[in-house]
């Protein structure tokens, strides 16, 4: 089972020299808040001890090996005592990795009959934290602030959530996008400024033939295909006699993985506009890999492959999918009010209820052999729906908080997976936020991740984040987009 321990937190207590009597007590309490976090599961990644740092050049020190290290994604820094907030600002002005002020104190009580003084002087968190404040406050540090005691499960939960916003950031600055032919003629939301996106988000996107997958493909053996094939019979349930189709998909993931392997890919996209020497559009193949966790954008929607990459890797060891989708057609039956998601092919069975079917039916689009492709329900609860675009000069992250159902009737002559939602708080009031604030047709929908991973997300990667709930309305919405325009303009 993969999980996200490999990705590390450092625990840095600050304080200052006024408190040595003390020192080893901090230690100690220090310790003890470290371990209660690696032992909660709903932790999951690793977190750090660092020595208690109580001067400019410690706290420098500390903050810079955190940049250098590879396996830090993040800071976690509490004061402990009273740490004067200028021993810091060298320290945050090189900061490079995704911070937390976590504002506890080890004694989670006041001990009514025997507090004193020295009680107090060890219990200093609920004004150092607040000086510490100031300076991430007057720094304009992007930075995230949790507040109450480590020993609660719901505020050891909330630091775990942001853990995986933070790793969002430190995987992004590794993403390599491999991006098949360009982008649907004419289509303007899959646009967008890859010079921009790979400074703010550090995601690699560059461009590949079609060529050099057929160049690939040419190269991959029968037993390569057969133990493809191997692995589509113990996923899915194979529901056509078109072996020579689902073959002809097991060749284009073989040839894709070999490329991901040697390139470091982490999603790809690809266009039905530029088919090339293929025989079918990719479809089975995209939707294996992607239940592999890799990323997929369809008609060369490359911010939404690596947003679907991004989110993949955020929700590692939390339950349920999350996979590339489009709103395809709408349910207007007043009172029921639902849209339908699917995809010409490429939607991620990781959202399946039950075991996928292999089919092959004729895909109008692209003028090629009929693809074989997975068909399935989509399973049912919350979710999100999340699109990234590129406003010009900022971008711009939407997410909507939507219900999902399972599909309200059959639909036996529907060929592809497909997904229905409601977007909060209605059909209407959604997709009218959605549209005024520009979200694609293209989407990421999770059942893993909430709005908050994503707005930490957001936060710390320092781009705009509009969230669509069951409170928005469009008054307010039509607000908050026009303060936005201001305030980028402004920066
Ligand atoms: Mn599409």
């Amino acid at each position: 089972m993969p999980d996200l321990k490999a990705h590390a937190f450092w625990f840095i207590t600050g304080s200052q020299h006024l408190y040595g009597d003390i020192f080893q007590e901090m230690i100690d309490h220090s310790k003890t808040i470290v371990e209660a976090l690696n032992a909660d599961p709903a932790v999951p990644c690793t977190v750090v001890y660092q020595p208690i740092v109580t001067s400019t050049d410690e706290i420098t020190a500390v903050i810079e090996a955190a940049n250098l290290d590879p396996q830090c994604a993040g800071v976690i820094t509490w004061m402990h005592t009273f740490s004067p907030s200028k021993m810091w600002i060298a320290a945050f002005s090189a900061l490079r990795k995704p911070l937390l002020q976590f504002d506890t104190q080890f004694n989670r009580d006041i001990p009514w009959d025997t507090i004193d003084m020295d009680f107090m002087n060890m219990n200093q968190s609920a004004h150092g934290d607040k000086e510490h404040g100031f300076i991430t406050a007057r720094m304009r540090l992007p930075r995230k602030v949790i507040a109450g005691h480590w020993s609660i499960p719901e505020i050891r939960k909330r630091i775990g959530d942001w853990m995986r916003a933070a790793v969002g950031v430190m995987v992004g600055r590794k993403l390599k996008v491999m991006r098949i032919g360009d982008n649907m003629r004419e289509v303007a939301v899959t646009e967008g400024d890859k010079i921009e996106v790979q400074l703010k988000l550090g995601w690699q996107v560059n461009g590949w033939g079609i060529d050099d997958l057929t160049d690939v493909m040419k190269e991959v053996t029968d037993a390569e295909i057969e133990n493809q094939l191997a692995q589509y019979r113990e996923r899915y349930d194979i529901a056509t006699d078109d072996l020579h189709a689902i073959r002809f998909q097991a060749k284009t993931e073989v040839a894709l993985r070999k490329m991901f392997a040697e390139g470091g890919f982490g999603a790809m996209t690809d266009t039905f506009q530029d088919l090339h020497g293929m025989e079918q559009l990719p479809g089975l193949a995209i939707q294996n890999m992607m239940a592999d966790g890799y990323g997929f954008g369809a008609e060369g929607d490359w911010k939404t492959a690596a947003l679907l990459r991004v989110m993949k890797q955020m929700a590692i060891g939390l339950p349920g999918g999350t996979s590339f989708m489009e709103d395809y057609t709408y349910h207007f039956e007043p009172g029921n009010e639902y849209v339908l998601g699917a995809h010409m092919l490429e939607v991620c069975p990781s959202i399946a209820k039950g075991k996928a079917r292999i089919e092959v039916h004729p895909l109008g689009i692209g003028g090629k052999n009929d693809p074989a492709r997975l068909v399935y329900d989509g399973s049912a609860g919350d979710a999100i729906i999340a699109s990234l675009i590129d406003m010009g000069g900022r971008l711009r992250l939407i997410v909507n908080d939507v219900t999902v159902v399972e599909p309200l009737h059959p639909m036996p002559k529907l060929p592809v997976a497909r997904v229905m939602w409601r977007p909060m708080p209605d059909l209407s009031t959604g997709t009218e936020a959605w549209i005024l604030s520009g979200g694609a047709h293209h989407n990421v929908l999770s059942f893993a991740l909430t709005a908050e991973h994503l707005r930490d997300w957001a936060e710390a990667v320092g781009i705009e984040f509009v969230h669509i709930t069951k409170d928005t309305t469009i008054p307010n919405l039509r607000n908050e987009l026009r303060w936005s325009d201001l305030i980028y303009k402004l920066s």
